[in-house]
């Protein structure tokens, strides 16, 4: 007898329900924590646009379809382009729609903003990067005359046009950075891009190694004056209607980060305009970067929510031996240690943006940003691994969002200063700004008297560093700065459970490097943070 094919083989069991629309708000008792005075109305909207399971499509597809360079037309007159998927136009829309670039600049919060690229980094992390860029140049062009009167107000407009147009002729912009050359990024000095004045103005000639976002409508650059180096703004399109003579050469295949293109591009005397005095580019240019560092400080933290939120949905859906995997006391561990980790990163990262909006706390923000910017992203690598693990063989493969955060979670701490740079600068900040140390100590100082495993830690740690750190020191000074100003953020604003277990886990015993391995007396109260699991 034939065998018979359309018998089924199985019942599909213990498989988790595919995840429908969710309200990334509501959802999430850290952000609802730690972002309580952000505008909650503003990043609820966000939340369930971002939530919708159309957006997790959008997010698979605007990885899979990545960008597209185009450079010459079917004459072979060149157009130096880049197209994407509509499913990266959907996000920058949202984004930009929704004030991720615009909203501090026009009466909003830091903040908000800072909740909003924890929003956006869970779905589509590539996609942070041009709105990133754009929100973060607005400083640095405010308050420079007419350049700053042409871009500043279409920076800021809260509108997304794609359109390949010069800038007086659009609604909205977009701007990105061009620094880093093949000699050097983080030493920027060593650039050798030339600025020359010419009858028409500056004309620059050179390349930048690293572009992304090339389809900006403008970048923020710098490139060596006679006064020595100098920040410019390249407009992608001139007033004329013409192309700026900016090639790109080829975009970088990259590990991760695949929505966004990153490109190689050349200046063939491309037209530019003076930012900040001539000589002065650095300064003028780490305004901007200032900025760009909230945002690379924060994306970690939502990050690991994404992945945690993942393996919780999948923990509380499957079972092994019997049992639930999120009823297992080890499953439990482990998961409780990661979100300890989470809620640090996330409420050290809202603490920053909050200063953001503080004059008075400018200091603190400067010494804060590049802890939170180094901590935050060493621990999202550690966290998102193991959440994949949590989710077994599923975790690995392309169905799930993992790997897509995955491959993310380095990224953030490897652009905007490495992690041995900001290790470095936080040494410099602290020896040369009286005002960030006293910041800094006063911070520390706040929670004292509360969690004798805090203090403990806190005199221990003076004693360590009363003699300064040497560079070769700087990563495990840090490490423990960044520990003890996340465990005194928790003990003011997190609820006494999570904050007790942090300080007992990441200070009284040493932080663990094994997840679980070092477990925390009240997994319970850990897991509750994650909220529910049931949507
Ligand atoms: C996907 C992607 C997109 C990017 N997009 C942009 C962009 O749009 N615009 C842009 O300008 N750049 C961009 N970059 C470049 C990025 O900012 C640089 O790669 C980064 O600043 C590091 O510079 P580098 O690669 O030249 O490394 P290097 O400067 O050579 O540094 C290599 C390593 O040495 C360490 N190091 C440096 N100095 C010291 C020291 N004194 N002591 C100890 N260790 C040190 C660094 O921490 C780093 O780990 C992008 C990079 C990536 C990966």
């Amino acid at each position: 007898m034939e065998p018979r094919s359309d018998l089924p083989t199985h019942e599909v069991t213990n498989q988790p329900p595919a995840r429908g629309d969710r309200d990334l708000w509501s959802n999430d008792p850290v952000l609802r924590t730690h972002a309580a005075d952000a505008d909650a109305a503003a990043l609820r909207r966000q939340a369930q646009a971002l939530g919708r399971a159309q957006m997790a499509e959008a997010a698979r597809d605007a990885n899979r379809h990545g960008p597209e360079l185009v450079l010459f037309d079917a004459g072979g007159r060149r157009l130096d382009e880049v197209r994407f998927h509509p499913a990266y136009h959907a996000f920058l829309h949202l984004g930009l729609t929704g004030g991720y670039a615009s909203g501090p600049w026009q009466g909003g919060r830091h903040l908000t903003h800072a909740a909003m690229v924890y929003l956006h980094s869970q779905v589509e992390p590539g996609t942070c990067c041009p709105m990133t860029m754009t929100y973060a140049a607005v400083p640095a062009l405010r308050g420079t005359g007419g350049l700053g009167d042409t871009w500043a107000p279409k920076l800021t407009a809260g509108h997304y046009d794609a359109a390949l147009k010069p800038v007086t002729q659009k609604a909205g912009v977009t701007l990105g950075m061009a620094m880093t050359e093949k000699q050097g990024g983080s030493d920027v000095r060593a650039n050798t891009t030339r600025a020359e004045k010419l009858a028409d103005g500056w004309r620059l000639t050179g390349h930048k190694w690293f572009c992304s976002a090339p389809m900006s409508d403008g970048f923020l650059t710098l490139a060596q004056a006679p006064g020595g180096l100098t920040c410019f703004l390249v407009p992608r399109w001139l007033e004329n209607g013409q192309r700026n003579a900016i090639h790109i050469l080829r975009l970088k295949d990259k590990l991760g980060n695949r929505a966004n293109a990153s490109a190689e591009i050349e200046y063939h005397g491309a037209l530019a305009e003076q930012v900040g005095e001539e000589g002065d580019g650095i300064r003028t240019i780490l305004t901007m970067v200032h900025h760009t560092r909230l945002d690379t400080a924060t994306a970690p933290a939502g990050l690991m929510r994404a992945a945690l939120d993942h393996a919780h949905h999948w923990t509380a859906h499957r079972s092994a031996f019997q049992r639930r995997l999120i009823d297992q006391p080890l499953m439990q561990a482990v998961l409780a240690d990661l979100a300890l980790d989470w809620e640090g990163a996330a409420a050290l990262a809202f603490r920053v943006a909050r200063a953001f909006d503080d004059p008075g706390q400018a200091a603190f923000s400067r010494i804060s940003v590049a802890l939170a910017k180094f901590l935050n992203n060493k621990l999202a690598g550690r966290v998102i691994g193991e959440a994949m693990e949590v989710m077994g063989g599923m975790g690995y493969v392309e169905d799930s969002p993992l790997p897509l955060l995955y491959r993310e979670a380095p990224l953030n701490g490897i652009w905007e200063g490495s992690g041995n740079v900001i290790c470095l600068d936080i040494l410099r900040s602290l020896a040369r700004d009286p005002a960030c140390a006293d910041a800094l100590d006063a911070a520390l100082e706040a929670p004292s008297g509360q969690l004798p495993g805090y203090d403990a830690a806190l005199t221990s740690y003076r004693n360590t560093w009363k003699t300064p750190p040497t560079e070769a020191q700087a990563r495990a000074f840090a490490t423990q700065t960044a520990t003890l100003l996340t465990a005194a953020t928790l003990i003011d604003a997190a609820p006494a459970p999570v904050a007790e277990a942090f300080v007992a886990t990441r200070l009284t015993n040493g932080p663990g490097l094994i997840a679980g391995a070092n477990p925390t007396a009240n997994p319970a109260a850990m897991l509750a943070r994650l909220g529910p699991a049931t949507d």
